[in-house]
Parts: C-alpha cells; sequence; structure tokens
C-alpha cells in the first residue's frame, strides 16, 4: 500500500537506502555477540581523560566562544595542525586548502553535492565503501565499477571507463575498506597520469593511512599529483591546486563520535564546499574541534596512533593466525598492513548473507559483501564478506573467527538450510 508521503518524496530519493551496516550495529549491540560487522575502534582505547581535561580547558579558557557560532571553514588552530600533519605525509597545503567536516562522511556529501548532475557516471572500486554509494546514490549517480585485488584498483583496466566518460574516480589507496588492499607504488603513479591524460578528478579517501602495521607509507595519491603536475600544481603562491581531492577524518584516530573530518583541495574548491556546506550545517561544531585540537596538540596525537597502530596491528595478527588454523580450504582472505579490515572471499557456492543467518545463530557478525558493491547482488560476488579486527579484543578475536569457521564448515558441509526469515530490520542497499 502506497502512503499519501510515498508520493510526496523527490525523486532523488528512490535509490537512497539504509546502510545495512548501521542496520547491523543495532542488532549486535547484544552483549554476548562477538562483532566483526561495523568499523569500530577500540571503545577502551578512547582517550576519555585527555577529552575530559580538554573539555574543561576549553570551557574555561574559552567557554564563550566554543558555544558560540562560528566559521564554516572550520577553527584555525586545528586547520593549521592539519596543514603539518598533511606536510608529513608530502602533501602541501595551506589552511585556506583545508576545510573542517561533520566527518569525512560529509565530505563524501559536500563532494555529491557540488560535482553531481543525475545520471553523471563515477568511477568507484570494485568492491568500495558501501557510505560513498550511499551518499552518491541521492545525487542520482550511475557508477563504474573497477576491480580491485591485492595491489589495489586495477589500473590497467580504467582506460576504457575513463574514454566513455565519467565525471570522477572515487579511490581508497590505504588499507582499503572493505578489501584491506593497498594500491601499489607504481598503479598510485599511472593512475594520477591518466587522472591527469583524460581530466578526470580524483577523490581520494584516506580515513585509515596512518594505521600502518606493516612496510612503509606510500605517497598519497595528492603528493604524487603534485609532483606529475609540476608547476600546473601550484598558483604561484605554493597554493595546491591539482586534480585530487584528498579526504580523511579524526574518527579513527581519535573518535568517531567527534564527527571530525577534513577535506584538503584546491581553494577554489574549498570555497565552493563552504557554500554548499552552509546549507546543511552552517559549520561543524566549534566546541568539537577546540576540544579535539587541545586533545590532538603537543605531540598527543602522534603518540596515541602509535598506541593504536601496536594494539590493531596485534589483533590484525590475532585474526590472520585464527583464520588460518580454523577456516578450511577453499577460503581466501586479504593480508591488510594496516587499517581495519579484510576480505573473505568464500568458496562459490556459499552465498555471505545466508551464513550471516548462521553465524548470528552463532554469536559472531560480519558485513556480507554484495553491500560494498556499487551493482549490488546482481555483480554476483556473494560469496564475500568483509571482517574488522579492531573492535573485539584478542581472545574475543579467535573465540569468533572459530565461531565462524564452524558456521562455514557446516555450509559446506552440505547442511544448508534455507534462510526463511532475513535478519531483523536489515535494509540492504
Ligand atoms: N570513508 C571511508 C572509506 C570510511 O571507511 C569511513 C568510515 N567508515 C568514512 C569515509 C566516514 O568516516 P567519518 O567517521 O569521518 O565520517
Amino acid at each position: 500500500m502506497t502512503t499519501p508521503w510515498q508520493r510526496r518524496y523527490a525523486q532523488r530519493n528512490q535509490r537512497m537506502g539504509g546502510s545495512i551496516i548501521r542496520e547491523l550495529l543495532k542488532f549486535t549491540q547484544q552483549p554476548d555477540m562477538i562483532s566483526f560487522a561495523g568499523g569500530l575502534p577500540a571503545p577502551e582505547l578512547f582517550p576519555v581523560e585527555a577529552f575530559r581535561a580538554a573539555a574543561d580547558r576549553v570551557l574555561v579558557q574559552s567557554g564563550s566562544k566554543a558555544l558560540q557560532y562560528s566559521t564554516t571553514e572550520g577553527y584555525q588552530p586545528l586547520r593549521a595542525l592539519i596543514v603539518e600533519k598533511m606536510a608529513h605525509y608530502g602533501i602541501l597545503a595551506k589552511e585556506d586548502n583545508v576545510l573542517i567536516t561533520s566527518g569525512s562522511q560529509q565530505a563524501l556529501d559536500l563532494i555529491g553535492k557540488l560535482l553531481i548532475n543525475a545520471g553523471d557516471t563515477i568511477l568507484v572500486e570494485r568492491p568500495t565503501y558501501l557510505g560513498a554509494l550511499q551518499a552518491w546514490n541521492a545525487y542520482q549517480a550511475e557508477y563504474v565499477e573497477v576491480p580491485i585485488d591485492d595491489n589495489g584498483l586495477q589500473v590497467d583496466q580504467l582506460e576504457e571507463a575513463l574514454r566513455a566518460g565519467v565525471k570522477f574516480m572515487y579511490v581508497l589507496p590505504n588499507f582499503q575498506n572493505p578489501g584491506g588492499v593497498t594500491l601499489s607504488l607504481d598503479r598510485r603513479q599511472e593512475l594520477v597520469e591518466l587522472a591527469d591524460r583524460y581530466g578526470v578528478p580524483i577523490i581520494e579517501d584516506d580515513p585509515y593511512g596512518e594505521l600502518l602495521y606493516e612496510g612503509e607509507h606510500l605517497p598519497t595519491l595528492v603528493q604524487l599529483d603534485c609532483e606529475h603536475l609540476e608547476s600546473r600544481a601550484c598558483d604561484g603562491h605554493g597554493y595546491f591546486r591539482g586534480n585530487i581531492l584528498y579526504l580523511s577524518t579524526f574518527s579513527k584516530t581519535l573518535a568517531p563520535g567527534l564527527r571530525l573530518g577534513w577535506i584538503v583541495a584546491p581553494v577554489e574548491v574549498i570555497q565552493k564546499c563552504v557554500q554548499a556546506k552552509q546549507g546543511m550545517d552552517l559549520h561543524t561544531s566549534i566546541f568539537d574541534q577546540m576540544v579535539a585540537y587541545e586533545v590532538a596538540k603537543g605531540g598527543f596525537l602522534e603518540k596515541h596512533v602509535r598506541t593504536l597502530r601496536r594494539v590493531y596491528g596485534a589483533r590484525r595478527d590475532v585474526m590472520l593466525a585464527a583464520m588460518e588454523r580454523y577456516f578450511p580450504a577453499g577460503v581466501h582472505w586479504t593480508h591488510p598492513r594496516g587499517g581495519l579490515f579484510l576480505w573473505v572471499e568464500l568458496p562459490p557456492e556459499i552465498n555471505a548473507e545466508e551464513l550471516l543467518q548462521d553465524a548470528i545463530k552463532e554469536k559472531v557478525a560480519f558485513v556480507p559483501g554484495h553491500a560494498f558493491y556499487a551493482a549490488g547482488r546482481s555483480s554476483g560476488q556473494l560469496n564475500t564478506m568483509r571482517l574488522n579486527f579492531s573492535n573485539a579484543e584478542p581472545e574475543m578475536i579467535e573465540e569468533g573467527i572459530r565461531r565462524l569457521a564452524r558456521a562455514i564448515e557446516q555450509r559446506m558441509g552440505g547442511r544448508m538450510t534455507p534462510v526463511v526469515t532475513p535478519v531483523p530490520a536489515m535494509s540492504m542497499n
């Protein structure tokens, strides 16, 4: 039955859907559930005391500023801190190149608002970050998918799509969500050259870059783009103006509840984003920005990131070792050098969505892979899943993998019970 409201929704809402992960999050909050589903940081590592002290300082020293309306661009000292941080990763930006956003998720939405006309084609990785698809579906984007392998986006498959015309490319070079893979240096170089040759911008989404557990940091696409464009990347004052919009966030290094991210872009793009953001939320919470700055400054953030690397790196190792021990032959997975996720490919006859029903009975959860394909279930990769290794403690990771292995083995053993009821309240897009 159609309700009167259904007739009133704008056309662009037709492809808007809920996120399976948000839905699963509700479901996995049962106390005895081991969840590999969300991309949640380890809550016991949140620097709660540092936040308490910082909030106190902000309120005592600048309470009236912290509680007042503020500028859209963001808190100047925090932008300066980001500029410094970016320089460390080879990105020579100035404060005018930085816009603070309410999480990177808002940056994705801003980019959609700014760049996407209904029917525009966006080139995305296959699989890709579900939240980007969610943001851009609302702007009626179409997608062309290019697969990833162990070295990230298969850049040799880009040209056909670029020739056919795409509005921009969306790439996650470091410890990709959901794949866990890293784009190799030669592919990074080839990618920025292709972007320049075809005049197609790249959205470089890098929430996990700092969470590196093995090997060296690879240069960002922004850095390689500037090197490739040479003088064309500067406007004579040293301002960056390349082909790439770079996104990152404090969600994985400080706390996702802050909702603080940023965009680094040419000044003219930042100015347009500022206008677009004013229509969304006027500005990101100035209180949050001031507190985050107080927490992050003076080397605290770098020290905290070193702790995260140590703890998450160890959790990754526990998960990989447990998979090696318990998973049956025929199951394959990626070996992430950083980030929060790894990607599992099950034998082709196993449908991960159906497996999830069994897994939930075993009190373990994951996200079925189809959620991360722009083409959804129709793209045929139904035997895949994403596992998160940052949220559960090592013993729980070991136990969760054991339970998951049991569920996989039961399905492989032919005792496949057809799924009748879907997971409650789960909507998939
Ligand atoms: N991009 C990617 C690739 C992500 O994984 C996430 C968070 N899961 C985001 C953007 C959004 O992050 P934020 O919390 O900063 O909005």
